[in-house]
């Protein structure tokens, strides 16, 4: 539910609820608006049966709120959540570009991949040091190792790094080495693991799984944010379908559907949607141009020699370029993106 405030309400009404509402040991989530403010309530409502908060000084209406998911909602928080990332801003007017290899594979491998994409204009360095990979006898990634030298890349290049834990104890050795972390596909509802990063308090980016509906996805979403952490950026990545001829079908529609239905940023990941390094620039295209906050793309000094998705993974060459005609795109659709 939600508590929207009388436009004149005073900053102690909004103060006496906030405390009626945690003395009933509810959770409250206070969203400034331009016009208005207001109250979102987390917990278990059925403490309010005898309070009549309607009535209270400076309430204008309790709203409840019909999705499942609350915190993620946009009915909880009207405006869109921007992810601050050591200053680099995710869902703002900027496009952010997160950019890099599918793995760390060496300290030479993961420094060209490093100044390349820095070079182009990305924000962030990707890099996997735990692979989840589809079959147990493919390169699993350098683990430790891999973190230490995406660390010395970000020292080296100042990008902030990303990259993907796929256990709780892989959050705990990742946390000191990244600023960020991501949760792949196969984890999308590894609701432990999600838990988890929730009480990391570290900025995220969760991917949509493969066969998850987009309610799911958000759901799902729900359990890192319960924990108390917002700082949550979704990234569609392709979904499973009838299709082969791409890895996965992209769903551009996400775009649109979350950013309706819920106030989290959401970039897109071209690369896994695609599979195929000919499709990588028409789906970044496409995904800025439907309002994508920005993308994560495979980048390998030299791909046909990658241990990873070597199919899938641009040269820097072809990623300056789509750098170049995604800051074209982001002119048109009103967006800023400095291709350097
Ligand atoms: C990855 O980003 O390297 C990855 C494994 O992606 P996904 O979880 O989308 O398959
Ligand atoms: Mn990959």
């Amino acid at each position: 539910m939600i508590i929207v405030m009388k436009p004149d309400s005073q900053e102690k009404d909004v103060a006496e609820i906030s405390k009626t509402l945690s003395s009933l040991g509810l959770g409250v989530h206070i969203s400034k608006g331009t016009e208005r403010t207001i109250i979102g309530v987390i917990g278990d409502k059925r403490v309010l049966s005898d309070v009549p908060l309607e009535l209270m000084p400076g309430v204008e209406k309790l709203v409840p709120i019909m999705e499942s998911y609350k915190l993620a909602s946009r009915t909880f928080k009207p405006e869109p959540s921007i992810v601050d990332v050591n200053g680099v801003k995710i869902g703002g007017k900027e496009l952010v570009i997160m950019a890099g290899p599918c793995a760390v594979e060496n300290y030479q491998q993961i420094m060209d991949a490093a100044f390349a994409v820095k070079k182009a204009g990305a924000q962030f360095l990707r890099g996997g040091a735990f692979k989840p990979r589809t079959s147990p006898y493919s390169f699993q990634g350098l683990e430790e190792e891999g973190l230490k030298l995406l660390k010395e890349a970000k020292d080296a290049t100042g990008l902030q790094v990303i990259t993907e834990v796929t256990s709780e104890k892989a959050v705990e050795i990742a946390y000191k080495y990244v600023d960020m972390f991501q949760i792949g596909a196969r984890n999308a509802q590894n609701f432990h693991l999600l838990r988890e990063i929730g009480r990391s308090g570290k900025p995220v980016l969760y991917k949509r799984g493969s066969a998850t509906t987009i309610e799911e996805w958000l759901n799902a979403a729900e359990y890192i944010m319960s924990e108390g952490n917002y700082n949550v950026v979704l990234c569609e990545r392709g979904i499973r379908t009838f299709e082969t001829a791409t890895r996965n079908t992209l769903d551009i529609s996400a775009v649109p559907v979350v950013k309706s239905t819920s106030h989290l940023p959401i970039i897109v990941d071209p690369s896994h949607a695609a599979g195929k390094t000919q499709f990588v620039l028409p789906l970044s295209k496409a995904a800025i141009a439907a309002g994508a906050d920005g993308l994560i793309i495979e980048v390998h000094p030299n791909p046909r020699c990658a241990l990873s998705d070597a199919s899938q993974q641009l040269t820097p060459e072809s990623f300056d370029e789509l750098c170049a005609d995604i800051s074209k795109i982001a002119d048109i659709v009103g967006r800023e993106f400095k291709h350097e």
